[in-house]
């Protein structure tokens, strides 16, 4: 058994974004107004579920503080963090454009999610937990250093990997960012940084669509240290399995991480209105299991759970709480409902195509600078 930290607060499901319909505004084009797709709910009921399996008493309860101005502006922007309190102050908030609307109050609890996001890291640092989970929002790794993105104001992984060198003074901190989505943020926060190996295991194009190809390495000092997975629609476990033993994981062995950073969304799961993948409670505890036996590997087992995406409501709860169980090593008994008819989906062995894929970004882990 592990002690696993878990930050949250029910602040974090205050960040709502109104008058939308999915992720188009309502009002414009006769859309009716409905909830955003991005609704506190599904983290409300992934919390709700952690207490009503029992499992919240018997894990590390972490209570995040906000992060300071100085701690943000290690990874953003004076002008980006200015410009999210100037919004963030108006009585209907703003929108930056690149689909990100900031309500009123925004800076604070951005500020409450990066914060949060440190605190996972200090625990595990610290001894305090042996590994954490921070569930948190908003979320953070489509946020680039100068503007926000994709319903992501700071860039919560990033701005605890600063900290992780600011602080502590660590030398290799690793992602490994299995969001359905790539994380573009936490790769443009460190694109030149050889201190940070940031890996994005995402379906190819899906968003931001113009980023996120095979081909981004890095570049200067960080030459070699970032390293992308874009993966065809339609993958299922054995996909993703296959990019973890033949990428993923050799990659991790090959820059040995002092810190493993899991930037964490559940939209690679079956069913997420968001992602068009498969990946079932069954295959996020295998993936869990590969990560930590990585991390037991290489770096005393410090992994760091921030949460990201993931967009349905019914699933999520279930596929958080199997990643929990694997990190804590405490079993429920909890059932997930979904998980017989996802495992049987048809797609959910490697395809050819899928392993092309994987072949592909598996030639670039002979450029990730070795430890000196
Ligand atoms: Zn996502």
């Amino acid at each position: 058994m592990a002690r696993t930290g878990f930050v949250w607060d029910e602040k974090f499901a205050w960040f709502e974004l109104s008058n939308y319909a999915g992720t188009a505004p309502a009002g414009p084009d006769l859309m009716q107004p409905d909830r955003h797709v991005y609704d506190p709910e599904v983290v409300r009921r992934f919390r709700n579920l952690v207490d009503a399996s029992g499992l919240l008493r018997q894990l590390v309860n972490l209570p995040p503080r906000p992060a300071t101005e100085a701690e943000i502006g290690r990874v953003h922007t004076a002008a980006h963090i200015d410009l999210i309190k100037t919004l963030s102050a108006q009585p209907t908030g703003g929108d930056p454009g690149d689909n990100a609307p900031v309500p009123r109050g925004a800076f604070q609890m951005a500020a409450l999610a990066a914060g949060g996001a440190i605190v996972a890291a200090d625990a595990v640092m610290s001894g305090d937990a042996d590994n954490a989970y921070a569930l948190l929002r908003p979320a953070g790794h489509h946020a680039r250093p100068d503007r926000s993105m994709g319903f992501c104001i700071f860039s919560n992984a990033a701005i605890a990997g600063r900290h992780l060198f600011e602080a502590h003074g660590l030398k290799r901190v690793a992602y490994v960012d299995w969001d359905v989505h790539h994380g573009n943020g936490t790769q443009a926060a460190f694109y030149d940084e050889p201190r940070a190996l940031t890996i994005s295991i995402h379906q190819d194009r899906l968003y931001p669509v113009d980023d996120g190809f095979v081909g981004q390495l890095g570049e200067g000092k960080g030459l070699g240290t970032n390293l992308n997975v874009p993966l065809p629609a339609g993958c299922g476990v054995g996909a993703y399995e296959a990019a973890y033993d033949e990428v993923v994981i050799p990659a991790l062995q090959a820059y040995r991480p002092e810190v493993i950073i899991v930037p964490s969304g559940f939209d690679a799961g079956a069913m997420d209105p968001m992602g068009r993948m498969m990946v079932h409670s069954d295959g996020y505890r295998s993936l869990t299991r590969k990560l930590m036996k990585a991390a037991d590997d290489l770096c005393g087992g410090r992994l760091v759970f921030i949460q990201e995406g993931g967009y349905s409501p019914w699933t999520v709860p279930f596929l958080g709480l199997a990643v929990l169980e694997e990190l804590s090593g405490i079993r429920t008994g909890v059932k997930d409902p979904h998980l017989a008819y996802h495992r049987a989906l048809a797609g959910q062995e490697l395809l050819q195509h899928q392993q092309d894929a994987i072949t592909a970004a598996a030639q670039n882990i002979k450029y990730i600078p070795r430890p000196d």
